[in-house]
């Protein structure tokens, strides 16, 4: 992409000097490594250590808790960054996000408890336990319930897909409280607790992995009298939907950086083979069937890049984003899917060989188009929210 325009800086000489040291980082971590993890269905805990030693998973935690203080376009940075690098980031960025929650809705004893772990570490918070078997998107109609009894809760149900629940020591966790009969309003009677998984595992928890196509660590998770302590109750009993929503925004927009970061990786390998690959005695990316869907991709992912970031911004000054958020999700998902298909294409049939990395980042990627919100889910949000459209289920 020698010619093609830089992209546009959005916090100067200091986001720059992130992206250096996390390009330099993920320089540890080639093709090989991945597709080892990949084939054995492993965890990559030296590439997550080495990001955590390097302190960019704690980069959302305020300086007073021991991270760095960082706002959300540095995060956005750091992830779109280790995925133009080839690398992966879902092993992780949860570690980034998931602490948001706590952080915006916790008590003091809760943060002063936590956060200093999580910034260093020492103390893993990346797993998120809200989607269930049987209520899919439909969020307010989960059915684990956390009964109080005495001075703590007895939780009782199912999660699944909760991701690297095995390689993270706390999980965030949404269960029912109250009745949705007896609430006001379908969200109301959910609420979130801090669940130590050391704990409970073998007290009740069980987890069970999930294989899927690409090597994500995700798994399912059941709870049988699973007992939380009272003080692990996140903010107030009842309003746990509410928390989650304020953390989601963060999510989806760091989620959007990561498939802008593939879609970067996916249109360089693209060019770089275009140029290489002869037949019929020319470099196959002179033929403007071979060149135009790379170009389309590359406008796709610029635009897409650009809503990441106005996303972001909007985020880091406290401004309402829940439109921006969702849009730069969808939107950097479907230019790193139309990247990946524009790379896979071009390859011909090197284009399903291990060896050259892009079958397996086109397995990962597809995933964004559903996870952690689908696509069709977005766009009734900003039918309704936006648009102003009648609300459709
Ligand atoms: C690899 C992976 C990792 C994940 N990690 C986590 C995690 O860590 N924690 C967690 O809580 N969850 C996690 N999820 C769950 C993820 O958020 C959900 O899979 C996703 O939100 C879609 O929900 P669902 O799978 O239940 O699909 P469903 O809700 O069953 O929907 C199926 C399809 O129907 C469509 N659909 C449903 N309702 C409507 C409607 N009203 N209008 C139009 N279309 C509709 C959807 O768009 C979708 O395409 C993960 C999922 C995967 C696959």
């Amino acid at each position: 992409m020698e010619n093609a325009r830089s992209s546009p800086s959005t916090a100067g000489a200091d986001i720059a000097a992130i992206r250096q040291s996390v390009a330099a980082l993920c320089a540890r971590f080639p093709g090989e490594y991945w597709r080892k993890l990949d084939r054995e269905r492993a965890y990559p805990t030296e590439f997550v250590r080495a990001l955590t030693e390097a302190g960019f998973l704690g980069c959302l935690i305020p300086e007073a808790y021991g991270g760095s203080g960082l706002g959300l376009s540095a995060a956005a940075a750091i992830l779109e960054e280790v995925h133009k690098s080839g690398c992966n980031g879902a092993a992780c960025h949860a570690q980034m996000y998931i602490m948001g929650t706590l952080l915006r809705h916790g008590s003091p004893a809760q943060k002063a408890q936590y956060l200093p772990g999580i910034a260093s570490g020492e103390l893993r918070l990346q797993a998120f336990g809200v989607t269930e078997p049987s209520a899919g998107t439909d969020t307010t109609s989960i059915r684990t319930t956390a009964k109080r009894q005495g001075d703590r809760y007895l939780v009782n149900g199912q999660k699944v897909w909760t991701s690297r629940a095995e390689h993270s020591d706390l999980m965030v966790l949404l269960a029912r409280t109250a009745p949705r009969e007896r609430a006001k309003k379908r969200s109301d009677g959910l609420s979130l607790f801090i669940l130590d998984m050391r704990e409970a595992k073998g007290r009740g928890l069980t987890i069970r992995p999930i294989r899927t196509m690409m090597n994500h660590s995700t798994t399912e998770v059941f709870f049988d009298n699973v007992a939380i302590p009272a003080e692990n109750l996140v903010g107030e009993e009842g309003e746990g939907f509410r928390y989650i929503l304020s953390g989601m925004n963060a999510e989806r927009i760091l989620i959007g950086a990561e498939c802008v970061g593939d879609a970067k990786w996916f249109i360089a390998k693209a060019v770089e083979y275009a140029r290489s690959r002869i037949v019929f005695d020319r470099p196959i990316g002179q033929n403007q069937g071979v060149q135009f869907p790379i170009a389309k991709a590359y406008a796709q992912m610029r635009a897409a890049e650009l809503m990441v970031r106005q996303a972001a911004l909007l985020f880091d000054s406290g401004a309402e984003c829940g439109a921006e958020a969702n849009m730069a999700k969808m939107l950097a998902a479907e230019a790193s899917w139309a990247a990946a298909e524009a790379c896979l294409q071009t390859h011909g049939g090197f284009g399903f060989a291990e060896e050259y990395d892009v079958e397996r980042k086109f397995r990962e990627t597809r995933l964004y188009q559903v996870a952690p919100i689908s696509t069709n889910l977005i766009l009734s949000h900003l039918a309704e929210h936006v648009l102003g459209l009648p609300r459709s289920y």
